[in-house]
């Protein structure tokens, strides 16, 4: 089975064709300034097949770049396919899907509706995850597609997690409340970390670290979603690349007034101006903040400390929250990759048993990281979004067959 997954955007759409027999990736790409002018890049991970590289094609709007990705799948010279009805299902990350998707869903009318109806939550994403869902069906009519919900995988949190202390009324009214996000990767690696523990689910917690230009926490019990750091938006939670994080809420009326700037103004500075950038001045890159540490920049240096720190206290507060851990999973770009990171954030926790075997942290692809008076297990785990993506869709469509 073939499955093509997508990850739209507003003005881009990254693409990932798989071969579900393997689980393997056949090719892989992106378009780029869509409704601009339009970049097309193109992957093929098979041998004797050249790649396209960011050439002008013109997509006005997403149906181009669907159009675009097909062309080059079936390209007679270094497509991967020999026509587009040996692609047999499209999946889709969507952004959000509020109260209403609690796992991954075929698209029909009602789930489009429901997606649209999440707009308000996700307005940035959602508009545009639609668009590319459309484009999908309108340039490959007849093919299965469906959707995998960032927020789904958080849908178990207890109310006592996700309510804020807000007056009740907003929930009712405007479903105001936390949401969390990256589930999909919570969710995979969460799962990978229990097949390590043994493979039950029933009776393990973990915490998971996804950290990369976006950060997020989450503390998984009986493999099930307990809390989250990230809450209505992405916004909430550790410090991020360009986000703030969890902050005084009143700091949003002060700065708007001392700066004659807007409230939105000041959330897109929360969003686009803050986190290890806003306290560096130098990057939202954490490679660029670990080679600025080390030339004696202090506010690089002072950025790390700050992210490390707060994350530390995620941890911390999550072993509390949960009466305990098993096992703590860093994943994603910078959980993954960054050795360094994962030290300063785990040094300091061995009074509640968790402790990493430097010498296994140092090496790139160890898996269990654990130190050898480690109460607590601790891995690293490769996410992977777009392969629970195909996963999902692939039994979606086997379940039609049925
Ligand atoms: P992601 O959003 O998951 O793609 O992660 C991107 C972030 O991971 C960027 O801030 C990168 O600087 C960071 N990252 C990737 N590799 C490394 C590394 N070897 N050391 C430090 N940070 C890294």
């Amino acid at each position: 089975m073939n499955i093509l997954v997508i990850n739209a955007g507003s003005s881009s759409l990254k693409y990932q064709l798989f071969d579900m027999d393997t689980q393997s990736i056949v090719a892989k790409g992106l378009c780029e300034r869509i409704g601009i002018d339009g970049k097309f890049t193109y992957k093929p991970q098979v041998e004797g097949k050249e790649a396209i590289n960011a050439i002008d094609i013109p997509m006005p709007t997403h149906n181009e770049a669907i159009q675009a990705v097909l062309k080059a799948l079936v390209d007679e010279k270094n497509g991967v396919l020999k026509s587009m009805s040996e692609i047999d299902a499209v999946g889709h990350r969507v952004l959000h899907g509020g109260q209403k998707f609690t796992k991954s869903m075929l698209v029909d009318d009602t789930v489009l509706a429901a997606i649209e109806e999440c707009i308000p939550l996700g307005p940035l994403h959602n508009p545009a995850n639609l668009m590319g869902i459309r484009a999908c069906a309108e340039v490959m009519p007849g093919v299965p597609q469906v959707t995998v919900f960032d927020t789904a995988f958080h849908q178990t949190m207890p109310k006592s997690s996700y309510i804020y202390a807000i007056p009740y009324e907003y929930y009712e009214k405007y479903s105001v409340r936390r949401y969390g996000f990256h589930g999909t990767s919570h969710r995979y690696v969460s799962a990978q970390a229990i097949e390590l523990l043994g493979g039950k689910a029933e009776g393990t917690k973990v915490i998971t670290c996804h950290l990369g230009n976006g950060s997020s926490l989450a503390a998984v019990k009986d493999g099930k979603c307990f809390d989250t750091s990230m809450g209505l938006t992405p916004l909430e939670g550790v410090p991020m690349g360009t986000r703030s994080g969890s902050m005084d809420p009143a700091i949003v009326e002060f700065i708007a007034n001392k700066e004659g700037i807007s409230t939105s103004e000041t959330l897109t500075m929360l969003n686009k101006k803050s986190g290890v950038l806003g306290i560096s001045g130098v990057s939202s890159d954490f490679r660029d903040l670990d080679s600025a540490a080390a030339q004696g920049n202090e506010r690089a240096e002072l950025a790390l400390e700050i992210f490390a720190y707060d994350v530390k206290k995620y941890i911390g507060s999550y072993v509390a929250a949960m009466n305990g851990v098993d096992a703590i999973v860093f994943t994603a770009g910078l959980g993954e990759n960054s050795a360094e990171m994962r030290e300063r954030i785990t040094n300091g926790l061995d009074y509640l048993g968790i402790e990493i075997d430097k010498e296994k942290n140092a090496v790139r692809g160890t898996v269990d990281i654990t130190g050898k008076n480690s109460k607590v297990k601790v891995f690293v785990i490769p996410t992977n979004e777009e392969l629970v993506i195909a996963m999902d869709t692939q039994e979606i469509v086997n379940n039609l067959k049925k």
